[in-house]
């Protein structure tokens, strides 16, 4: 088994559903690991609960849409932890909508919350990573970025072009033993799906292979593995915890 505990893992929308399941697997792991959420109490409060074991994992404030407050959360992370070796751009909302009514704020918000804070979040830990040689950062997309979704286009743009990013990203760091990987998770039970209808829940899973939907802790499985060193020749690597439902 290797040890993690010098290894800090920052997990951005770490206060609910998958983000918090990775934070608690990689905790477990071993990794000390700090969290986001837009509010800092409840980071917190989050942090405190997942901290129950010994292990180190603090919560902090921060909106990732924003490039001054994501370098703020970045310096406080650092000052009071350390380099950041684990980063896991997990944070994202959805504001469904079909194109022609959609207005230009649920536009942005998407690519802004989904997109471009994985863009602000790996240009403020990459450097340190890079210094270090070592380096892991695990992007969470979405099967809708490889399938598209009727409503979603926004949410769809900004998780297909969490791919490419992912891509580009894995080659730029590569000769620095950097990692950059992407998860595509399917439909998982989370605050965010809970809106769905029964008969949309049903619609979906009639669709997936093994007829359920996933969970949380199933998608943090494949996170923690991506952060270790038994994941250290995977790079690039689209990985989806479906169901079956992309193939
Ligand atoms: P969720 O339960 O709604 O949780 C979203 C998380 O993101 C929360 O911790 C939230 O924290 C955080 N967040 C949202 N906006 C933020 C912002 N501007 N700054 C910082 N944190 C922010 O959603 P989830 O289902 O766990 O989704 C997690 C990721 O998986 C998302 O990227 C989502 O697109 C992706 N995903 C989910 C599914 C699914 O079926 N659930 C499928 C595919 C992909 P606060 O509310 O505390 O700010």
């Amino acid at each position: 088994m290797s040890d993690y505990t010098s290894k800090i893992a920052l997990v951005t929308g770490g206060t609910r559903g998958i983000g918090k399941a990775c934070a608690a697997a990689l905790a477990k792991a071993g990794f000390r690991v700090a969290i986001c959420g837009r509010d800092a109490e409840r980071a917190s409060a989050v942090a405190n609960e997942l901290a129950t074991s010994g292990v180190e994992v603090r919560g902090f404030g921060c909106d990732v849409a924003n490039g001054d407050a994501v370098e703020g959360l970045v310096k406080s992370v650092n000052e009071t932890m350390g380099n950041i070796g684990v980063l896991v751009n997990n944070a994202g909302i959805t504001r469904d909508g079909l194109l022609m009514r959609m207005k230009e704020d649920d536009w942005d918000a998407v690519l802004n919350t989904d997109l471009k804070s994985a863009f602000y979040c790996s240009r403020a830990v990459c450097r340190d990573m890079i210094k270090q040689r070592w380096g892991r950062i695990i992007n969470i997309s979405s099967i809708i970025g490889l399938r598209g979704q009727a409503g979603q286009t926004n949410y769809a743009a900004a998780k297909a072009g969490l791919i490419g990013f992912t891509k580009a990203l894995a080659r730029e760091l590569a000769s620095r033993n950097v990692t950059v990987n992407c998860v595509a998770p399917g439909y998982i039970e989370t605050d965010m799906t809970a809106v769905f209808t029964e008969v949309m829940k049903k619609n979906i899973i009639h669709q997936i292979p093994l007829g359920r939907s996933g969970t949380p802790d199933e998608v943090a499985g494949l996170v923690r593995f991506l952060a270790s060193e038994e994941a250290s020749y995977i790079t690039g690597a689209i990985i989806p915890v479906d169901g079956g439902i992309a193939m």
